[in-house]
């Protein structure tokens, strides 16, 4: 059986018209990992399941356009269908669990994550074990901020998906020769972002540079406002798209 991949939500930080933001659902003998969950992917998901059944989520960075819906996330698991179902794991970036505890106590509701996920931090360089997948955090470039893209492989393919990064050379030992490379494209041309500060996206051509280093086999380009368009030579990913890895 192949590795599938679905485009739950591929929004950039401002949501697209009628899109959601991050969310990737990898399939493989018939697990689930999510990678990112932003705001619109818990509701898009529930139109295809009355729950959406996966086996881990796993989050690139912290930024909220990628994990925001893990929040309504644990009230279903709380108090709604998910409460029947099993306890999904949760695998969050170096320092995760402190911060996850620093945001359940502003909310008032202390174990909240634990309660709904089995929370678990990743370390950079790492190769873990989700749902029969082998997952691999690669650190990346975003602003000051640490964030991370995965490499997925599951069933002799390799997914690699760039979360959010400026140009950068671990994205392209992130894709080395992957057979599928799904990297974000946000900017128009690299130039909108501030000169002698770290960068924190890629333009389509930046994008594409990294993706031939890489020796990658397929080029996806993702997370881009759709008022930026594209032009000719590029594959882009819509919401609701089912692909084969
Ligand atoms: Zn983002």
């Amino acid at each position: 059986m192949e590795v599938k991949l679905r485009i739950v939500g591929c929004s950039p930080a401002w949501p697209n018209p009628g899109g959601a933001q991050s969310g990737y659902l990898v399939e493989s003998h018939g697990a689930r990992v999510l990678l990112d969950c932003g705001p619109g992917v818990l509701a898009r998901l529930r139109e295809w399941e009355d729950w959406p059944r996966v086996d881990a989520i796993a989050i690139t960075h912290w930024h909220l356009d990628h994990w925001g819906d893990l929040i309504p996330w644990v009230w279903g698991a709380m108090f709604g269908p998910a409460r029947e179902l099993d306890t999904p794991e949760l695998w969050v970036p170096p320092a995760g669990r402190q911060l996850l505890s620093e945001i359940e106590s502003r909310l008032g509701r202390p174990k909240m994550f634990e309660e709904a996920f089995r929370v678990a931090e990743y370390e950079p360089g790492e190769t873990f074990t989700s749902a029969g997948m082998e997952i691999t955090a690669v650190r990346v470039l975003h602003y000051e901020l640490e964030a991370y893209g995965f490499r997925v492989a599951a069933n002799g393919s390799v997914l690699a998906y760039s979360g959010d990064s400026g140009p950068h050379e671990g994205l392209a030992e992130l894709a080395r020769d992957a057979d599928l490379f799904l990297c974000e494209a946000t900017l128009a041309d690299g130039t909108e972002e501030r000169e002698g500060s770290p960068r924190g996206h890629l333009s389509p051509r930046e994008a594409s540079g990294a993706f031939e280093t890489s020796g990658a086999k397929r080029l996806l380009l993702t997370h881009r406002p759709t008022e930026r368009g594209l032009d000719g030579g590029y594959e882009q990913v819509r919401d609701g798209q089912e692909l084969d890895v």
